[in-house]
């Protein structure tokens, strides 16, 4: 019996989950907030809904990592540091380089994480900083990085190769990466234990639709095209990003609004765009929702948009599978939004997919609920990159 902690690191923030391996059990999780700012605060949630809660200046992730296990230490939840024997972090690019999750074992390797933070600059250098800090607290444990984009290191070239000169790729290694794996793995993973057949006979299409969102197709168990590019900007409508776009309307606005800055205009795209401005209302797919409700053209067009993109990328990662036993869907608006689902399944019933009103309605639990004589199989999975960030720590120990 061992416990491990699945670490999602932030520049400023540092969330966990504490997990009792092998039962995967989760016996805690939470996060701290505002690492380096005057007032940093740090949320632990354990048992049966307790909840502690402290506010103190925390001016780095060390000391993040110092609190974290002290107060769970405190609180009972470990008798003591020695207890927790992995610690798996979440990174977001792997680049070429990692295929599969990885151990981190020495400081060389740490500096890896590094080295490819051009590819996530936000994120890479914050979780290479969370992982030298787990590191000094618990020099002896299991430490493991799991990556975003490693399940999809397994896509062939004409997947990922964009079609310009060959060079830029040779060079600065200029391609699509993808993001979300944990979650597209775990998922379609799921999806053959629920359907009882081995993955590697099977032909997945996983529906990441989230604030950020992402669809991937999974043939025998592997990444073959996925929707995110060389970064997550790419693919499908988002909360705040445009998705795909001509990338001759950048100049073109960026001309027609005097802008010279072409990382403004990157900024507009990432944080501006996709359902916020389409709608002119919110990022949160709920309030756009509401709005549509209430008779809002905008929102309306905004998730018109969203679903057709959905619809679009699960259309054409059928025709590169060339078939599909089912779809799955997770993350926040795939697993909550019945009426997403349900707009999505809709126009694509003629490759033999159909919906069950019922249980499209349920939520919370893994579910099949594609009708009983449905061909191609639809589910709602929801996800847990956690879990799969606690297993593999266990397969790698
Ligand atoms: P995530 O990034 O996976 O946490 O997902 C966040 C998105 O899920 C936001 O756009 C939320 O509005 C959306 N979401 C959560 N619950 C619901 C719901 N019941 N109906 C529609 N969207 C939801």
């Amino acid at each position: 019996m061992t416990k491990s902690i699945a670490i999602n690191a932030g520049s400023s923030s540092l969330k966990f989950q504490l997990f009792q391996m092998p039962e995967e059990r989760v016996i805690s999780k939470g996060l701290i907030e505002r690492i380096g700012l005057p007032l940093s605060q740090v949320t632990i949630k354990y048992g049966d809904d307790q909840k502690f809660e402290l506010e103190e200046a925390i001016p780095n992730h060390e000391v993040a990592v110092e609190i974290l296990l002290h107060q769970l230490e405190e609180l009972g939840i470990i008798q003591s540091f020695s207890e927790i024997t992995g610690v798996g972090h979440r990174v977001v690019a792997g680049g070429e380089l990692f295929k599969d999750s990885a151990r981190m074992d020495t400081d060389e390797d740490i500096q890896k994480i590094d080295d490819l933070a051009e590819f996530a600059p936000l994120h890479n250098k914050a979780e290479a900083v969370a992982m030298r800090a787990f590191k000094k607290v618990l020099p002896n444990v299991t430490s493991v990085a799991v990556f975003d984009t490693s399940f999809h290191t397994t896509m062939p070239e004409k997947a990922y190769l964009y079609s310009v000169p060959y060079e830029y790729y040779e060079k600065y290694g200029a391609r699509r990466y993808g993001a979300h794996g944990t979650s597209h793995r775990y998922v379609a993973q799921r999806c053959a234990e629920m359907m009882g057949k081995p993955i590697e006979d099977l032909k997945i299409v996983t529906c990441h639709l989230g604030n950020g969102a992402s669809i991937t197709a999974v043939d025998g168990g592997k990444s073959v095209d996925t929707s995110m590019g060389f970064t997550p900007l790419a693919g499908l409508t988002m909360g705040t990003r445009a998705g795909d776009v001509d990338t001759s309307l950048v100049s073109f606005i960026m001309n027609k609004e005097g802008m010279t800055d072409i990382n403004e205009m990157v900024d507009i795209l990432n944080h501006k765009s996709g359902l916020l401005g389409l709608s002119g209302v919110s990022s949160d797919c709920r309030d756009v929702q509401a709005a549509a409700e209430e008779g809002n053209h905008r929102a309306q067009v905004a998730l018109d948009i969203f679903v057709y993109k959905v619809q679009k990328y699960i259309g054409s990662y059928v025709a590169a599978m060339n078939g599909v036993d089912a779809i799955v869907f997770t993350a926040g608006i795939g697993e909550n939004s019945s009426v997403i689902r349900k707009s999505v399944i809709e126009g694509i019933t003629w490759f033999g997919c159909d919906i069950d009103d019922e249980l499209n309605e349920k939520r919370g639990q893994d579910l099949e609920i594609s009708t009983k004589d449905a061909k191609v199989k639809v589910f709602n999975i929801p996800t847990n990159e956690e879990l799969m960030i606690a297993r593999d720590i266990e397969r790698l120990r």
